[in-house]
């Protein structure tokens, strides 16, 4: 382990120690998020916002009601889930809005807070509503786990080692704005993207097919999905760019194959529940 490993994970393990680590639900893992809620929320907005300012919204009606439709299902077995299993704090803060954005772009994305985006370019992959279940199901479950307050905390220790971490912490601050763009894989400026963690994409295909099985759509669909979205190109003959933070590759099958027993009992119980 070199030098800036060590210093990274004595701050994490500081900071964990003081007020910073909390557990994701579901999973039960531990991590190190001292990003506040609200102040994620409110930056999330605010880059949404702007997002809907310089992008068009969908014209197609049909399609854009599909998406919300199912973004609605998925919310809704997101509230179930959490009283289920009594952890109804988890579900503050929410304001679920699902928008379809006119792109050729084979794209989608979440936002803590709610806000969720899917380009018209990703329809051509995702045709059927269980499909677009996938993409959100595991797009929300970014959210829910809060991966990118996760992954802001621990840039935030990498990056400004010993300064004073609450003074940088600022939601205005140029800092705090960079590592909110590189953490969400926003914005050209923060270079090339690397994927998300292992860990946390397994953590979201986890959640992810628990939800959409929730909401009543068939959790199988999601292997031939990722296997169909391995073998498409955009426009230009390149890898659509979902797959530069979500790579589809055998792992991820096979991950999603362990857990597809999981998710088919959570999707014959809400067949039963009707
Ligand atoms: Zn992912």
């Amino acid at each position: 382990m070199n030098k800036n490993r060590i210093t990274l994970w004595t701050l994490g393990l500081t900071v964990c120690g003081l007020c910073a680590c909390s557990e994701v639900a579901i999973t039960g893992r531990s991590q190190l998020n001292f990003m506040p809620d609200s102040m994620m929320s409110s930056m999330s907005l605010q880059h949404y916002q702007t997002f809907l300012k310089e992008n068009k919204t969908s014209t197609d009606a049909q399609q854009t009601e599909r998406v919300k439709r199912v973004g609605r299902r998925i919310a809704q077995a997101i509230t179930k889930y959490c009283r289920m299993k009594d952890i109804q704090s988890e579900l503050r803060g929410y304001h679920w809005e699902f928008n379809l954005v006119d792109s050729n772009d084979i794209n989608a994305w979440a936002m803590p807070g709610g806000k969720v985006v899917v380009y018209t370019g990703l329809l051509a992959v995702a045709q059927t509503e269980a499909d677009l279940a996938v993409v959100i199901g595991h797009e929300v479950a970014h959210v829910f786990a809060k991966h990118g307050a996760e992954r802001m905390s621990y840039n935030y220790t990498a990056q400004l080692g010993g300064m004073a971490l609450a003074k940088a912490i600022e939601e205005k601050s140029e800092a705090t704005q960079k590592l909110f763009l590189g953490a969400f894989g926003l914005g050209a400026q923060v270079g090339v993207m690397l994927p998300f963690s292992r860990l946390h994409e397994s953590e979201a295909d986890r959640l992810g097919l628990i939800f959409m099985a929730m909401a009543k759509y068939n959790p199988e669909v999601s292997i031939p999905f990722w296997q169909r979205m391995a073998r498409t190109k955009d426009g230009k003959g390149q890898p659509p760019e979902f797959l530069s933070t979500h790579p589809s590759d055998e792992r991820r099958i096979s991950r999603l194959r362990r857990y597809m027993d999981e998710a088919r009992d959570y999707y014959r119980q809400a067949l039963r529940d009707g």
